[in-house]
């Protein structure tokens, strides 16, 4: 059975550049983007999927009274297995970023252009890639008349792009009793053009905002006020403090310490002969699971006390976005035993298990204790303008899926003889 899924996905070329069409030119963006939410392209994707014979999908709305439907759309699509207890789900997400500065696309961002292997067009990769590659597998089985020995679950979210609170987190949250703990979640949304990253865990993610208060004054007259540039100069100096508090290293992740960076700075005085009385700038930190990020923001505190003390200024914080680090998607789960030995027979390289600097959908299933992989074969530039992505990467890609869920659990060698 696996064999005749595998020959019918090396004649998905015309369905990868007909589903793609229809999603390019059909816009999703959220609320947030600017956009009237994904209820559209839901649609398109229905009427796709209905046309090609697949099983009906549920809808699982999330209310959003921001766009004009009032929801926001979330679907599942299920291929029954022998097993209907267990699910492999391979969860993709419907919604894209805008285009951004439209004289740096070379085409219409919403035009699907296809240039022999090659797509461009906002969201062919992200995330149009792990959606149409789960689609063909889908219709691969039901054209072929197979019964897999444990369910296929499609599950189309919205809102990735901006935090998944009407996405994953809602399904998570009001509809729980869909995802078992024995299922097997895998999330096409970013990876490598050689296939190898295997996606098992991110850092923390902690941005903090920081205001330096002093007194304006007169440049020629320091003395008359309290300069809030000097004071905020002092705290970025000590930040390597927060290195030596935080020291440990995962080989997992890349680079395998956390880090701590001083980025955003605002503007504060226009003039060159005016002392600044506040100053503000902003800190990303990346943050090992092993850690918790209410100490790391205690650290970053007891820097601000220092220079507090140093400078006669006052220091206050805003933490403007923090993700804990979700358990680690062990290298002994099913998912991740059955992917890799799936991409060594696919694509004929070591895949090796990462962890990445925070922030990917995965978290949310992480954290529910549901062990999840992010994986694909891009060429990983999402948001970029002229975004592209390869059909072969999605055929390949799909017989990887498909070598997943027909793997033999009984016959899986956990890690590669080496
Ligand atoms: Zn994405």
């Amino acid at each position: 059975m696996l064999n005749a899924v595998l020959s019918l996905l090396d004649h998905e070329r015309e369905t990868v550049i007909e589903l793609q069409r229809l999603l390019v030119a059909t816009l999703a963006m959220g609320p947030d983007n600017g956009g009237d939410g994904e209820r559209k392209k839901a649609d398109v994707l229905k009427t796709f999927l209905h046309k090609k014979g697949l099983p009906e999908v549920t809808e699982y709305n999330a209310p959003d009274p921001r766009v004009s439907c009032g929801h926001r759309p979330n679907m599942t699509l299920i291929i029954p297995g022998v097993d209907t207890s267990r699910t492999f789900w391979i969860m993709a997400h419907m919604d894209v970023v805008p285009a951004g500065d439209a004289s740096l696309w070379q085409t219409n961002p919403f035009e699907l252009v296809v240039e022999g292997d090659e797509l461009r067009g906002r969201g062919v990769e992200d995330n149009h890639h792990g959606l149409v590659t789960s689609v063909i597998l889908a219709k691969a089985l039901h054209e072929s008349n197979s019964v897999p020995p444990i369910n296929l679950g499609l599950l189309f979210v919205a809102d990735e792009e901006t935090g998944n609170a009407f996405g994953i987190t809602y399904l998570l949250k009001h509809h729980a009793e869909l995802f078992k703990p024995n299922d097997l979640f895998l999330v096409p949304d970013s990876g490598e053009p050689d296939s190898m990253q295997v996606e098992t865990a991110e850092k923390g993610l902690l941005w903090v905002k920081v205001t330096v208060n002093g007194k304006q004054c007169h440049a020629s007259r320091p003395h008359d006020g309290v300069n809030a540039l000097r004071a905020a100069a002092t705290f970025i100096t000590k930040m390597g403090k927060l290195e030596q508090q935080f020291p440990a290293s995962n080989p997992l992740f890349a680079p395998p310490q956390s880090t701590f960076e001083p980025t955003k700075k605002e503007a504060n005085v226009q003039n060159i002969n005016t002392i600044p009385g506040r100053d503000v700038f902003y800190i990303d930190c990346r943050v090992l699971p092993l850690y918790k990020l209410d100490d790391v923001m205690k650290a970053i505190r007891a820097i601000g006390d220092d220079v507090m003390k140093a400078h006669a200024v006052s220091i206050d914080y805003e933490i403007v976005q923090e993700s804990h680090a979700a358990p680690i998607t062990s290298e002994d789960s099913p998912i991740v035993v059955r992917l890799m030995q799936a991409i060594r027979d696919e694509y004929g390289v070591e895949p090796a298990p990462k962890g990445i600097g925070g922030g990917t959908v995965a978290a949310d299933l992480r954290h529910a204790g549901l062990p999840t992989v992010v994986w694909s074969t891009v060429y990983e530039n999402p948001h970029v303008p002229n975004e592209r992505t390869n059909i072969t990467f999605s055929l390949r890609d799909a017989k990887v899926m498909a070598r997943v869920l027909f793997t033999d659990e009984s016959r899986v060698i956990p890690h590669a003889a080496t």
